[in-house]
């Protein structure tokens, strides 16, 4: 049985489906003004591994997960860079997809732009206008949170709150404080379209209300972000697509990730403290920031570090090492599967993965198995050992990263005391790097270096 963590009742539920034969999930997308960071990395990874598990389970799931293209962000981009918004957001993208493909990510079913659904969503603002949850003013459609009785119950926050927090933006167009913008106009100089209240852009939350019904319906299963989404995105589109559609849930699953810190401090494009993943892919495979990512729960905070990502470097190399020359042959380990299934726990799953590389190494074919086996619902150990190995980032210099015989070992100590006479120490630094990855310590001394497994 499937456990869930529903931000909505904020208790563990059991999953039980609309449809046991057709599991629907939305996700969050990026907003497409820039290359995507570490924070924003991880809702792909971890709901990528929940749908590796869904579809494990079920006949049939279909994944969502949409592109923000019309945004005040991107408009503060196009109208700084004197570009297209089509340039900018086609070239975006592209990077999006590159980088989420190398973190081994499946990718959605359906993978929806909010500049191609602007008739959903001017339509679902008619709908709630007529039903008088929106109004018009100064050019603006708001939709009235006191209309919606349910407001607030995802965050868990009074209407009194709300209102204090710095992210409701106060205007004197709005009838109470927290309302929030469905439509909004738009300048000349910036991207708009026609619409019965002129020429105007949609607000941010009503984009998702609008696509997860067209390719999900009124009610699905699972819908999913980050954290940061939960007030006021999250809230706001349960206000807008209960209240249009006339429902009683939008989504019976609400799930969030935590936040990716760096240095303990939300990593974030405001806060100018990212590290983008094109950058992180330059010094390492996308395989390695994948395990790093689902290293810790979920839900727990994350925190970012250089060495994290050796770590989870050497991490995988050893599981690597203990599936050489298998091939998948057969269904995931069963303790895996049960701890993907408790909330997606991943780091008993991950201690589970070394119990099993360590009963491998001590010659147990079965482990080494079950260990390949289980590549696939995680999205790691998909690459052939040799393939690892050949291709990983610290192989450079033709630093052979397989198990090292003593005489190898020897001839790189070697190397590096070349190096480092010749002051190449950049050379010298990335062979004790690479040794160290490989479990192999050095440690100098006035006699020359000497080493030792770690
Ligand atoms: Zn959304």
């Amino acid at each position: 049985m499937l456990k869930i963590y529903n931000t909505l009742s904020k208790k563990v539920e059991n999953f039980i489906p609309i449809d046991k034969s057709h599991i629907k999930i939305y996700v969050c997308g990026p907003t497409v003004y820039d290359k995507i960071h570490i924070g924003n990395a991880r809702p792909l990874v971890v709901f990528d591994t929940l749908v590796r598990l869904l579809k494990f389970k079920y006949p049939k799931v279909t994944y969502v997960r949409n592109i923000t293209d019309v945004d005040d962000k991107i408009n503060d981009r196009l109208l700084s860079e004197k570009i297209t918004l089509d340039d900018l957001t086609s070239k975006t993208i592209n990077d999006f997809q590159k980088d989420s493909t190398s973190l081994n990510n499946l990718g959605p079913d359906y993978e929806p732009k909010a500049t191609e659904h602007i008739s959903e969503m001017i339509k679902m603002i008619e709908d709630l206008i007529l039903k008088k949850f929106a109004y018009l003013s100064k050019g603006h459609v708001l939709f009235n949170i006191k209309k919606f009785p349910d407001y607030g119950s995802l965050s868990n926050r009074t209407l009194e709150e709300m209102i204090s927090g710095s992210r409701v933006e106060v205007a004197d167009y709005k009838i109470n404080p927290g309302d929030f913008v469905l439509w909004k106009p738009s300048e000349q100089n910036i991207p708009g379209w026609e619409s019965p209240w002129g020429r105007g852009r949609p607000g941010w939350h009503i984009e998702c209300s609008a696509m997860s019904k067209k390719y999900l319906g009124v009610q699905f299963d699972i819908h999913g972000g980050g954290a940061d989404l939960i007030f006021p995105h999250h809230e706001n589109e349960i206000a807008q697509s209960r209240c249009a559609n006339n429902s009683n849930s939008l989504a019976n699953y609400w799930m969030h990730n935590g936040y990716v810190n760096i240095d303990n401090v939300k990593m974030s494009k405001s806060l100018k403290n990212f590290v983008s993943i094109s950058e992180l892919l330059n010094r390492f495979k996308g395989e390695t920031i994948r395990y790093f990512l689902l290293q810790s729960h979920y839900r727990a905070p994350l925190n970012f570090s250089n060495n994290s990502l050796l770590e989870a470097n050497t991490s995988l190399s050893s599981l690597y090492r203990s599936v050489e020359n298998l091939s998948v042959n057969g269904d995931p380990d069963k303790e895996i599967l049960t701890n993907l299934e408790d909330d997606v726990n991943t780091p008993r799953v991950f201690s589970r993965l070394h119990y099993l590389s360590e009963q491998a190494n001590k010659g147990s074919i079965e482990a080494a198995q079950l260990l390949k086996n289980s590549s696939p619902i995680l999205g790691l150990l998909e690459n052939t050992s040799d393939n690892w190995f050949k291709t990983n980032s610290f192989n450079e210099d033709n630093l052979s990263i397989n198990e090292l015989t003593r005489k190898e070992i020897l001839e790189l100590i070697k190397k590096r005391t070349n190096a480092k006479i010749k002051k190449n120490f950049e050379l010298a630094d990335k062979i004790r790097r690479s040794l160290d990855d490989q479990g192999i310590v050095l440690e100098d001394n006035a006699d020359g270096t000497d080493w030792r497994y770690k």
